[in-house]
């Protein structure tokens, strides 16, 4: 495994740099909430700004250059992705980019891939991911959304949940049930969803920290197409869990570590020889020293995972492992960070003595989400404990 980057990843790299110093002011860069999340004036701003990326081929560098994309490779897509996030440049459709977009190349039809991709490459439609059920969570194969064949067309009744973009995506991919086996893996079968269909209605979930963060949709016979079904009828488990195998390394989430440390390290250098300096504290010091060490560890584990996927093979404790790792850690950052940052540390944005843009205070709130998000970090340690150690499945 090399851990030199090539001159020409390099170069791709420095463009990508050069794009953002030009297109990307730091008022616009992502703040603490997610920018799927941000309110409609600063969501129009980042629309626009994701179709940009789109028409530079930002997005979806990895992607063939038929559907949109510039033909790279994994490595080359952890390398944008990492500069992406470490700029904090808003992103608004993970669900398309990294989920749909990839099922489709794989398991869709032509007319499918035609009609879906170049939407997603150039960064106009937006897809939310319709997996959770107010009873179907970490134990997904308990969902109960029926759809009902009726000629050319499935009858879909039923409810969705925690739906992250749901009050701002076009589309949907879920999973629905199309018949009753004895398996309950089986008789699933997977769907993509107009939104604008009738009989679904979105209702807005509100967070604790006010914004509106998910969605629950009702579905009440709604009509869907045959020819939006992904796979064959009733193969909706291996297709829905395969999105699991693409996305893998986690490079976001460690380049998003990675600058909140270096802004922590920059404020605690705004305290240097103050009575509050957080730098003549041993304490302190060694827990920044624990930190800088963890994100080091961290993303070294997303590199090891992109390397192995550009091999062609992962195997799902790694991938666990690189979750697990950077949901635990993300948590723990804040929260030394909210501690430096002292009788401050908890102030919200808004409030004049908010500082490091309220990105501890916020995220101390926000830090469970992590844990829970694409698989809590109890699943993650069983998958971990079961293919990593090959222990007899568990009863989930
Ligand atoms: C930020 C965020 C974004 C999300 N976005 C989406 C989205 O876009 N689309 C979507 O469909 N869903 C989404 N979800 C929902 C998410 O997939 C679920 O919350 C998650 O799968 C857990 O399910 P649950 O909330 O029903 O909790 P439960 O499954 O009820 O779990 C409750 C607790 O029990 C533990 N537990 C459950 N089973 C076991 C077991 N076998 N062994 C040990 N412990 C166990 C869990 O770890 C957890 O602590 C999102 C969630 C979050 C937090």
């Amino acid at each position: 495994m090399k851990l030199r980057l090539t001159r020409a990843q390099e170069e791709l790299r420095d463009s990508l740099r050069a794009f953002l110093d030009a297109e990307l002011p730091p008022e616009h860069e992502e703040g603490p909430e997610s920018a799927e999340w941000a309110p409609d004036e600063e969501y129009e701003w980042i629309r626009a700004f994701n179709r940009r990326m789109g028409a530079a081929g930002w997005l979806v560098p990895h992607w063939p250059v038929e559907y949109g994309g510039r033909g790279l490779g994994i490595l080359e897509q952890v390398i944008v992705r990492e500069e992406l996030a470490y700029r904090r440049a808003p992103l608004i459709n993970p669900n398309g980019l990294s989920m749909l977009g990839p099922i489709l190349m794989k398991e869709g039809t032509e007319e499918q891939k035609a009609l879906h991709l170049p939407g997603i490459a150039s960064g106009d439609v937006i897809w939310a991911q319709g997996y959770s059920e107010p009873n179907a969570g970490s134990d997904l194969a308990a969902l109960q959304m029926r759809a009902e064949r009726d000629g050319d067309e499935y009858v879909l009744n039923g409810q969705k949940t925690w739906t992250s973009s749901g009050m701002r995506a076009q589309w949907m991919f879920l999973l629905a049930r199309t018949s009753k086996e004895k398996r309950r893996q089986e008789g699933i079968t997977f769907l993509l969803v107009d939104m604008r269909t009738p009989g679904i209605e979105v209702r807005p979930i509100a967070s604790m920290t006010g914004t509106v963060t998910f969605a629950e949709e009702f579905f009440t016979d709604v009509r869907v197409p045959i020819e939006n079904r992904v796979g064959e009828e009733g193969d909706g488990w291996r297709v829905g869990k395969s999105l699991l195998s693409f996305e893998r390394s986690n490079i976001a989430r460690a380049a998003r570590e990675r600058r909140i440390l270096d802004d922590l390290i920059a404020y605690c250098r705004t305290q240097a020889g103050t009575l509050r300096d957080p730098l003549a504290d041993p304490i302190a010091r060694s827990e920044l020293g624990r930190m800088i060490e963890r994100v080091e560890v961290g993303r070294a584990i997303c590199y090891r995972v992109a390397a192995m996927q550009a091999e062609g093979h992962v195997p799902p404790h790694m991938a666990s492992i690189s979750k697990l790792y950077h949901s635990e850690f993300a948590a723990e950052l804040v929260d030394v960070g909210s501690r430096l940052l002292g009788e401050y540390g908890n102030v919200m944005p808004g409030d004049p003595h908010c500082l490091a843009r309220g990105q501890f205070s916020l995220g101390v709130m926000k830090q469970l989400l992590h844990k829970i998000g694409a698989g809590t970090s109890e699943i993650q340690r069983d998958i971990i404990a079961q293919t990593g150690a090959q222990l007899p499945k568990s009863a989930r």
